[in-house]
C-alpha cells in the first residue's frame, strides 16, 4: 500500500504521522512549532521530522504539507505567514523538501488542506462544490469547486474572516474594521460574554473560554446563552452571504465549535435559513467537520495523491 509523510504546521504544534493512500491515519505525533525561533529553524524541524519517518518505513510515494500562511499553489511556497510564524514567508517549502529527499511534494495553506481531508474521507465526500469554514480562535475558509480547491489570483481565496460585516466595528488584525472573525469566531465570543459580565457588574473567577461558555449555555447560566445567541446571529449573517454567492449544497463548519454537536447546528441551521432566499433554503445543508484535527494531513496526502496522479 502507497503511504505518504504528512505534516500540519501550526503556530503552535506541528502535526505529523504517516497516511495510507485510503486515507487511513496509520501513524500520528506531534511537537512544539517554536515560531519565535524563525523560519529557517522550523524548516530544519519540518526536514528532520520528515527524514525520521521516511526511515522507518518504506512504500512513500510523496510527502504532503499543510501549512499557516498563505501559499502559491504551483511552487509551494509560501506567500505570507503572519507574525504567528515569523520569517515563514517567502519559504520554498517544497523546493527544499524535494531537494533533500527526492519525493515529490505538496504543499497547501491550512484550512485548504483541512477542507481536502473533509473532501477526501470526511463530511465532504462524494460532493464536488462546497464551501468549509473554520471556526476557532479566528476564523478561515475554503472553497471546494469541481473537486479542487479554488485558489483565487494569487492563491489567497476563501478567506471568509475578513468578510466586511460592520462598517466600523471592531479592529481586526488584517487592519481593517468590523471583520466576520471579529463578531463571529470563538475569540469573539467570549469577548462578547466577558463585556456583558462587566454591564452587569458581575465578576467571573473562573477563566472564560469557549468551552466554558458553551458548558455554563447548557445548564442555564443566561449570560452565556446570550453571548451564544450573538456569536449565532453574527455566524449566520456571513454564512447568509456566503450562501448568496456560491448558492453551494453543503457548507462544512470546522474548528473548535465542531465539537458542539447537534443543537448547536440546529440553531445554525435555522438562524441561516432566517436571512436567506427561499431558493436557496432547499438545496442547503450545513454540517461539521469529520476528519477532526487530523484533517490537514489527511488533506496534505490527498494533495499529494492528486499531484502525483
Ligand atoms: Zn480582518
Amino acid at each position: 500500500m502507497k503511504k505518504i509523510v504528512a505534516l500540519d504546521i501550526g503556530g503552535t504544534s506541528i502535526k505529523y504521522g504517516i497516511v495510507s493512500e485510503v486515507g487511513e491515519i496509520l501513524f500520528q505525533s506531534e511537537k512544539p512549532t517554536n515560531a519565535l525561533r524563525g523560519g529557517a529553524f522550523l524548516m530544519k524541524t519540518v526536514e528532520e521530522i520528515v527524514e525520521t519517518l521516511l526511515a522507518q518505513e518504506n512504500n512513500f510515494v510523496g510527502i504532503g504539507v499543510s501549512t499557516a500562511g498563505q501559499i502559491a499553489p504551483e511552487t509551494g511556497e509560501v506567500v505570507f505567514a503572519n507574525e504567528n510564524l515569523p520569517g515563514w514567508t517567502g519559504m520554498k517549502i517544497r523546493e527544499n523538501l524535494e531537494n533533500m529527499f527526492h519525493l515529490p511534494t505538496f504543499v497547501e495553506n491550512d484550512v485548504n488542506a483541512a477542507a481536502l481531508g473533509e473532501l477526501w474521507v470526511g463530511a465532504g465526500k462524494g460532493k464536488k462544490d462546497f464551501l468549509c469554514i473554520t471556526v476557532g480562535t479566528g476564523v478561515g475558509g475554503a472553497i471546494v469547486m469541481n473537486g479542487q480547491i479554488y485558489h483565487g489570483a494569487t492563491g489567497s481565496a476563501g478567506e471568509f474572516g475578513h468578510l466586511l460585516l460592520k462598517k466600523g466595528g471592531y479592529l481586526c488584525n488584517c487592519g481593517q474594521r468590523g471583520c466576520f472573525e471579529q463578531y463571529a469566531s470563538t475569540g469573539a465570543l467570549i469577548r462578547h460574554v466577558q463585556s456583558l459580565y462587566v454591564e452587569r457588574g458581575e465578576n467571573v473567577t473562573e477563566p472564560i473560554n469557549g468551552k466554558w461558555i458553551f458548558e455554563q449555555a447548557a445548564i442555564g447560566n443566561a449570560v452565556c446563552q446570550e453571548g451564544i445567541e450573538y456569536f449565532i446571529d453574527h455566524l449566520a449573517v456571513g454564512l447568509a452571504t456566503l450562501v448568496h454567492i456560491f448558492n453551494p449544497s453543503l457548507i462544512v463548519i470546522g474548528g473548535g465549535v465542531s465539537g458542539q454537536g447537534h443543537p448547536l447546528l440546529q440553531q445554525i441551521n435555522k438562524k441561516v435559513e432566517s436571512y436567506i432566499m427561499p431558493s436557496y433554503r432547499e438545496p442547503l445543508m450545513i454540517d461539521f467537520a469529520k476528519c477532526g484535527n487530523g484533517a490537514g494531513m489527511l488533506g496534505a496526502a490527498y494533495g499529494l495523491l492528486n499531484q502525483i496522479g
